[in-house]
């Protein structure tokens, strides 16, 4: 009898317990919803640091804190599908054009109404209807060891798959969306034909099986693994730029070309950000992306990540602004994720890991 009194007491207690966490939630998200916290949830695939730094400059001026949910994108998006209208995503955050789309497309962004962020970005750099609008840029170019390597040989990213350099390219793997959307750039301006002949003749002439990221490759070619590497510009600017005298010496005996300038351009991806359809914290987010985008929040970026800024008020270094102005693929970004699942099966046939 005791024992079971003690166990109905129990049950009371969690069932109040319960109902009482319950409230607790539904007061929060109805406070979340009426927009009082001060709080931006962010949902990131981007692993840079500099992005929690500008985050901290913006909690410095606005009081707003940012919560930041790390994932790739492709969880991200799924979990926000999935949460639906429970979801505490305000913000989607990630690299490529083809990605924002599909965010777009999967219906969990809502349009970014904004006068600031039309005015901070221009068109070429936004979805046609608001759903998500870029706030970097970067190129995919080609590097080569200064000592050993003429640059007239590597006038184009076709160029990379002759005889010439048998053994000598490096290149991270296939799954890197950053090879993806390049891949799925050629397929639209060349033909599915053109590009797995590219790939193809990439993997013909690879050093070593692809493996680590764009930086690794620098680090190989210091190695004398390889001579010439395919990467994003803002890796260079950060190596470059770093504290680590190895990546610093490395990055020093580089030259970079910006291939297909008498052709069809270099590649240039985004980094972007949407506003999510449920956002509870709408306003605090809006806030954001017009920090984000504005002349300071764009600077910052520039300075710290190496990549281009959106907006042409924005501060760069010079070295950055000396790279600017070259001729660019003339691909509509964001349309690039319909080649996506060709490419895939291009890289898997061409044996590129
Ligand atoms: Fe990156």
């Amino acid at each position: 009898m005791k024992q079971r009194v003690k166990r109905g007491f129990l049950l009371a207690a969690v069932s109040t317990l319960l109902v009482t966490v319950c409230l607790s939630c539904a007061g929060k998200r109805q406070e979340e919803l009426a927009g009082n916290r001060k709080i931006v949830n962010v949902f990131t695939a981007r692993h840079y640091q500099v992005d929690s730094a500008i985050y901290q400059e913006f909690t410095r001026r606005t009081g707003i804190q940012i919560h930041e949910v790390k994932g790739t994108a492709e969880e991200l998006i799924e979990r926000m599908e999935r949460e639906g209208e429970r979801s505490s995503a305000d913000l989607f955050v990630s690299v490529d054009g083809g990605i924002l789309h599909m965010a777009k497309e999967s219906g969990v962004l809502q349009p970014i109404e904004s006068e600031a962020v039309k005015r901070n970005v221009p068109a070429e750099w936004r979805d046609p209807d608001g759903y998500w609008t870029g706030i970097s840029t970067r190129s995919r170019v080609l590097v080569y060891a200064k000592d050993r390597v003429n640059p007239e040989d590597l006038s184009s990213y076709e160029a990379l798959t002759g005889e010439r350099w048998r053994g000598k390219v490096l290149v991270r793997s296939s799954s890197s969306l950053y090879n993806r959307s390049l891949l799925a750039s050629f397929i639209g301006l060349h033909g599915e034909r053109e590009a797995a002949k590219w790939a193809e003749g990439i993997v013909r002439n690879f050093a070593r099986a692809p493996e680590g990221g764009d930086k690794d490759q620098v680090m190989a070619i210091a190695a004398k693994v390889g001579d010439v590497a395919i990467m994003n510009t803002y890796y260079i600017g950060q190596m470059l730029n770093s504290n680590d005298l190895t990546e610093l010496e490395a990055a020093k005996k580089l030259g970079i070309v910006f291939p297909n300038q008498q052709t069809t351009g270099t590649h240039v991806n985004i980094s972007g950000i949407g506003l999510s359809k449920h956002a509870p914290n709408k306003e605090n987010a809006l806030k954001l992306i017009e920090f984000l985008t504005g002349a300071e929040g764009q600077t910052m970026l520039a300075m710290m990540s190496y990549e281009f800024p959106v907006n042409a008020e924005a501060d760069m270094p010079e070295w950055l602004r000396s790279w600017q102005g070259f001729k660019r693929q003339p691909v509509d970004i964001a349309g690039l994720g319909q080649f996506y699942e060709q490419a895939k099966e291009i890289f898997q046939r061409a044996g590129w890991e």
